[in-house]
This record gives structure tokens, C-alpha cells and sequence, in this order.
């Protein structure tokens, strides 16, 4: 298969984690004959610095072409201590989802045995979790009218919704559903908030073209605690941006780390994947983050876009294999993980690609 993808690496350790997940592209591509081209575009803090502006023409021009787009992070700690800034990195992000119809992000949740020690929640609690999120990326208070009033004393975000986008991820996330545990449960605010009962009467209108599947309806605030005390009671969740934007962070401990974590936005055309963690600059430079978000976000990408089902399910097994191996990065450590088993970002990656090779070659023989 031939195939052209574009890396966004984006700003702080996007980059160093990129990398990781495009060596494992790499790896895939040769170990199953596949040919993969690579574009890169910039975006983010390192885009403003050299255009102005925080997604340029030219990388989404770069976009459009891809058959799949690899993104890292963005962002900046000298916007995040000053929100004055009117050009910022997280524009780049909301503009390209929006350019590229990105309106549906998935993000599965799932725990890797070997790491059922490494999340702050009970292993009982957690063993056999696995929840597949569709977070609504178009609508919501990012993209609603905003203001200031009253010489700047008032503020306002606007919530807003339109039906077609409630219709249409409602029906990505019950056709998911129909492969998985055939539950969905849609999180809204509905007793409070008006596009939250616009949100729950469409998805009960699509609930009924799928009747195999179970539909519940939960409050925000309900599913916030219930996903910490009863994970397992989840199959398929979908939710609108911001509430989603909040839920999967949440779910992120459920995982381990946010270093685990792989996300797909996807609509009607190019997919895009990326790690639900950000910039973390706390940590960039230095080595010490997890690429294994990304790799899995490479994963997601060869099945989601590509179909390629089997070179997916290799990159899992390797990931798999290295934590059961005992490797770890700092973030997914224990206090009895030996220091020769903790890795650095690169050493991690090339542990990932090493059983690529490994596992190809004995599923060859
Ligand atoms: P963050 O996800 O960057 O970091 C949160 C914490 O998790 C930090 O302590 C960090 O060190 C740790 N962490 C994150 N990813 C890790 C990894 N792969 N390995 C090990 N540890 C990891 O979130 P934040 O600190 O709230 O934000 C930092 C910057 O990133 C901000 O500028 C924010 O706007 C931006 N951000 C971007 C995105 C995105 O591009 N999609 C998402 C969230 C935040």
C-alpha cells in the first residue's frame, strides 16, 4: 500500500514524541511492504514565531493532501501566563478540526494489564475497563459567540449546538457501538443547560434507528463520578466538546497516565491522530516523556484510515510486549520498577520498534 502522511509535530515534547510515532510508521512500512511519504507542516507557538500566525495557509494546504495527518501538541507557557495574546497556539488547533471537518474525536480507554498498579484507582475498580469515547469537536463554547461587557468586568461563552452536528456523531458512536458492547451513553447537561436538551432529544431520535444497541442518557456531573467508581459500566460515550474535553482527561487516570493515551479526530475526509496530552513543558527537552501515546495514535491511524488491521494490531502487541518486558517510561513507573527498566522518550520508541521487527518476523515464519 502506498500512502502519504503528513507529521505535524507542533510545539514542546510533540516533537519528541512524533518521532517516536513516525519510526514506528517506518517500521510498520517496511516489516509489511508498505510504502509510506511523509510531509511535515508546522503549527503552534513554532508556527507564530515564523508566520504570524498559528496555522498557516501552506501547512493546511499540506494537510489536505495526506491521506493521514500524525499531529504531536501545541502550546506555549509565555500564552498560557498571558492570555492577552491575541494570536495564540491553540487557534492553530481549533482551525485546522474545523478546516479539515474534523468533528468527531475518538479516544479509547483502555488499560493495559501490566499497568493496573500505575493508575491511582483500585485495580478491582479498574480490570476489564474499556471505554470508547466520541467527543463532539465543532460546536460547543469554543466556537460560540464570546465577548466582554461592562468596560470588561462581564464575560460570556456561548454554548451553542445545531442538530446536524449532534446527528451526525451521534450515529458514528452508535455504528461503534454495534461492533463493541452495544451501549452508548450520551453525557449532557439537560436539567440546566438548553443545548443539552437539544443534544438529548436528537440523540434519542437516533437511538431509534438502532434498536440493537442500549441507550442511557446521564448527567455531566453523575458520569464525572461514575466513571471513577464504576468504569466497567461504560461502553461507547459520546459528549459534547467541552464536557469531553473535561470527562477524557478524567478517564486518562483510568489509563495510567495522559502519556498513554491516543485520540483520532475524524469527519468527512483526512484523519488526524494525536496523544490527548499537550505541550508539557514541564518535561520538554529533557527526555522523560512517554511516547507511547503517540505510537498508539499511529496504531489508531493504520486501522482507521488505512484498514490496515493487522499492521495495527502489530503496533499494540508491541507496546503490549514492552511493558510485560517491564520497560517503562518515568510517568508509568512504579516505586519497584528497577532503574534499568525506566526509559527515556527515544529509548522507548526504538523499544517499541525493535519488537515491531520481532513480532513480524516470527508471524512470517
Ligand atoms: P499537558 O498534557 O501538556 O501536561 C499535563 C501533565 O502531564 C504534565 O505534568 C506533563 O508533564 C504530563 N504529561 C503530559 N504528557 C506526557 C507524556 N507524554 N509523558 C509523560 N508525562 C506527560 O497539559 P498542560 O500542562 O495542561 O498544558 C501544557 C500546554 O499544552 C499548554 O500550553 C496547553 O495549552 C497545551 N495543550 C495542548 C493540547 C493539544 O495540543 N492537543 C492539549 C492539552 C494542552
Amino acid at each position: 500500500m502506498k500512502k502519504r502522511i503528513t507529521i505535524v509535530p507542533g510545539d514542546g515534547i510533540g516533537k519528541e514524541v512524533t518521532t517516536c510515532g513516525k519510526n514506528v510508521l517506518d517500521h510498520i512500512a517496511q516489516a509489511f511492504g508498505h510504502e509510506f511519504e511523509y510531509d511535515y507542516a508546522s503549527i503552534g507557538h513554532e508556527a507564530i514565531e515564523a508566520t504570524g500566525e498559528a496555522l498557516p495557509e501552506e501547512s493546511l494546504a499540506t494537510m489536505r493532501k495526506a491521506d493521514a495527518i500524525l499531529f504531536g501538541a501545541v502550546g506555549h507557557p509565555k500564552y498560557d501566563n498571558d492570555p492577552t495574546l491575541k494570536v495564540r497556539p491553540e487557534q492553530g488547533l481549533l482551525k485546522m478540526r474545523k478546516e479539515l471537518g474534523l468533528y468527531a474525536n475518538l479516544r479509547p480507554i483502555k488499560l493495559f494489564d501490566e499497568l493496573l498498579g500505575a493508575s491511582s484507582i483500585k485495580p478491582e475498580v479498574l480490570r476489564g475497563a474499556d471505554i470508547l469515547f466520541f467527543r463532539e469537536l465543532t460546536g460547543d463554547v469554543y466556537f460560540g459567540e464570546r465577548g466582554r461587557k461592562d468596560d470588561g468586568n462581564t464575560a460570556y461563552d456561548t454554548m451553542i449546538y445545531h442538530r446536524y452536528e449532534v446527528e451526525r456523531i451521534a450515529h458514528k458512536a452508535f455504528k461503534a457501538a454495534q461492533t463493541r458492547r452495544k451501549k452508548v451513553t450520551s453525557v449532557d447537561k439537560a436539567n440546566v443547560l438548553e443545548s443539552s436538551r437539544l443534544w438529548r432529544a436528537v440523540v434519542q431520535e437516533v437511538a431509534a434507528e438502532y434498536p440493537d444497541v442500549e441507550v442511557e442518557h446521564m448527567f455531566v456531573d453523575a458520569a464525572a463520578m461514575k466513571l471513577i467508581q464504576n468504569p466497567r459500566s461504560f461502553d461507547v460515550v459520546v459528549t459534547g466538546n467541552l464536557f469531553g474535553d473535561i470527562l477524557t482527561d478524567e478517564a486518562s487516570q483510568i489509563a495510567g497516565s495522559m502519556g498513554m493515551l491516543a485520540s483520532a479526530s475524524v469527519g468527512d475526509s483526512v484523519g488526524l491522530y494525536e496523544p490527548i496530552h499537550g505541550s508539557a513543558h514541564d518535561i520538554t527537552g529533557k527526555g522523560l516523556a512517554n511516547p507511547l501515546a503517540s505510537i498508539l495514535s499511529a496504531a489508531l491511524l493504520l486501522d482507521i484510515s488505512f484498514g490496515l488491521k493487522e499492521e495495527s494490531e502489530c503496533v499494540i502487541r508491541a507496546v503490549a510486549q514492552a511493558l510485560k518486558d517491564g520497560y517503562r517510561t518515568r510517568d508509568i513507573a512504579d516505586k519497584d520498577t528497577p532503574s534499568d527498566k525506566i526509559l527515556g522518550t527515544e529509548a522507548m520508541g526504538n523499544q517499541i520498534c525493535k519488537n515491531i521487527r520481532m513480532l513480524a518476523a516470527v508471524d512470517s515464519e
